[in-house]
């Protein structure tokens, strides 16, 4: 079967990662988590006290941004110059800057160039907000994720839960809305569905049937 780029965009805590990757592995094909690479700036930034002041310092950022080593590794795990941050950019202060500092124009064309290269060879499942309208405008397959804010909000509060990290479903409800408002209103490469992007709703499917759509997708694509 031809190799093809698949590009998968949507709103937070949609299961796109999971998808994603799980796809990647079916098809034995390269997963890069963008979301990942944004979250590593973000905690890099964190750590410099860029956001110190409550608001994210450019100046600071720039210089943070031009030191920065971000790394995935071949399991999709993000690393730091060098560190294993995987944990770490999971967590909620991470989740509460991020959608800020992604809308720093000089932060994309950064993670840009990287992204690019990652999505030059085909056999590659790339995930983030603008990959099927900025990154890879060419991949073969775009899929648009969404699902309602509520049910996305339950699942990812039931995922800090058992990892054990503290937050009420409110606050995850909150942090979801927030990133969904700055997503969808940045200047920069606002989140949103490519003209010949697929609409998938998952907020009521199974993995099973989610899977099913997906793969026959995949294989409608492959014999275009
Ligand atoms: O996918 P994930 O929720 O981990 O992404 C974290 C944040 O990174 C998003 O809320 C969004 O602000 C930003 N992002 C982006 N462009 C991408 C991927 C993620 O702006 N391609």
């Amino acid at each position: 079967m031809k190799k093809i780029s698949i590009a998968i965009d949507g709103f937070s805590s949609c299961g796109k990662s999971t998808m994603a990757k799980q796809l990647a592995k079916t098809l034995s094909y390269i997963y890069v988590d963008t979301g990942a690479m944004y979250r590593v700036v973000a905690l890099a930034a964190l750590r410099a006290g860029v956001m110190e002041s409550g608001e994210v310092d450019l100046d600071r950022l720039k210089e943070c941004v031009k030191n920065l080593d971000i790394n995935l590794d071949a399991n999709a795990k993000a690393y730091l110059n060098g560190e294993d941050v995987e944990g770490e950019i999971r967590g909620l202060e991470v989740s509460n800057w991020v959608s800020k500092v992604s809308a720093v124009g000089f932060v994309r064309e950064r993670l840009l160039d990287i992204q690019r290269e990652l999505g030059a060879k085909k056999g590659v499942v790339m995930d983030g907000r603008d990959i099927g309208s900025v990154v890879l405008p060419d991949a073969e397959l775009k899929i648009f994720v969404t699902a309602d804010a509520d049910v996305r909000a339950k699942r990812r509060y039931d995922e800090l839960l058992k990892k054990g990290e503290p937050a009420t479903y409110q606050e995850v409800l909150d942090n979801i809305k927030m990133r969904d408002h700055n997503d969808v209103n940045r200047a920069v490469s606002p989140l949103v569905q490519a003209p010949d992007a697929l609409l998938l709703d998952n907020s009521y499917m199974t993995i099973e049937e989610q899977n099913t759509w997906l793969l026959d997708k995949v294989n409608e694509a492959c014999n275009k």
